[in-house]
């Protein structure tokens, strides 16, 4: 049997199948709980300072506070990536994730928070072909919790509003990729992912107030402008998707990966990866010393 990964589990590292939550934690009755993600690129482990920064803006929004300072948490990440490491070789790439719940009641009013280090393996197998394909997005008749409601910048665990637009995409079309408008029609984001549209040479992605802030997002803005592509975060329209020359999405897991039609409309000529997003995916593999599309396609079926 291949060797158990572990976990840090409230103080301790374990193997994964000795740790245990209760069932009156609280991230599991109500949702009440924040993460983030990060991963690692050829073993080495991408922007932790700037995920676990973002990590503690979710806990401060949320009133939670993890009993843990930031820089400890990036020592004990640090910990259970190079424990996973070395039972399992670093030549696999994983998501690397920090899990705070506000956890179980001690009375008072008061709870004990529960906190989680896991390390997961990327999906590349299941994702290779959207890098072949690109992304087939459908648009859901659910929209975006408005910030008025709860800032989609913080990193929740409930991902409920997401998860039921994704639903709905997926009773129609199986293979399709959900991205969301917000309460005013515009696009925001998508179970996991940010969105970007290139016309004419620029980049053009939703507010940040209207979606989480990728660090995927953060880092494409930063090679392009380093690239001297002109950025733009505005407010996108259907009608600027529909006409768009290229389309893409971002995140921890995908990187950059091509949009090829949105509501069955080909985007742009429908040839995957566009000239600007072909760009954008070189500097990114330059950036994280490998390469991000071929990792993906060498796992193609
Ligand atoms: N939006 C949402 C709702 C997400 O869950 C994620 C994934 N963390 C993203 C966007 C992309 O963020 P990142 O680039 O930091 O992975």
């Amino acid at each position: 049997m291949a060797q158990e990964r572990v976990v840090y589990i409230n103080g301790e590292i374990v193997p994964e199948s000795e740790a245990k939550v209760s069932f009156r934690d609280q991230g599991f009755v109500t949702g009440d709980a924040v993460f983030d993600a990060t991963r690692t690129f050829g073993g080495v482990i991408f922007k932790l300072k700037e995920h676990l920064g973002r990590l503690y803006d979710s806990l401060k929004y949320m009133r939670l506070d993890p009993g843990i300072p930031q820089h400890q948490m990036a020592d004990l990440t640090m910990q259970v990536l190079k424990a996973n490491q070395s039972l399992l070789g670093a030549d696999d790439d994983y998501w690397v994730i920090q899990r705070i719940s506000r956890g179980v009641p001690i009375g008072g009013g008061k709870y004990k928070p529960t906190v989680i280090i896991e390390c997961n393996p990327l999906p590349f197998a299941a994702r290779a072909r959207y890098y072949r394909d690109g992304l087939s997005v459908v648009i859901p008749s659910i929209r975006r919790t408005p910030p008025e409601c709860m800032s989609p910048r913080v990193k929740v665990h409930n991902y409920i509003n997401l998860i039921l637009a994704d639903q709905e995409v997926k009773a129609q079309n199986p293979d399709a990729f959900s991205i969301l408008l917000d309460i005013n029609g515009n696009i925001s984001e998508g179970l996991g992912s940010n969105f970007f549209i290139v016309k004419n040479g620029v980049v053009v992605t939703p507010k940040e107030q209207y979606v989480l802030a990728g660090i995927s997002r953060e880092t494409v803005i930063e090679l392009a402008q380093g690239l001297n592509i002109e950025v733009q975060e505005a407010d996108v329209d259907l009608y600027d998707v529909y006409t768009a020359d290229e389309a893409f999405v971002t995140s921890t897991s995908f990187c950059i990966c091509s949009v090829s039609s949105i509501n069955g409309s080909t985007i742009g000529d429908g040839g995957v990866p566009g000239p600007v997003t072909d760009h954008l995916q070189t500097a990114y593999s330059g950036l994280v010393g490998i390469n991000i599309v071929g990792q993906y396609l060498k796992r193609l079926g």
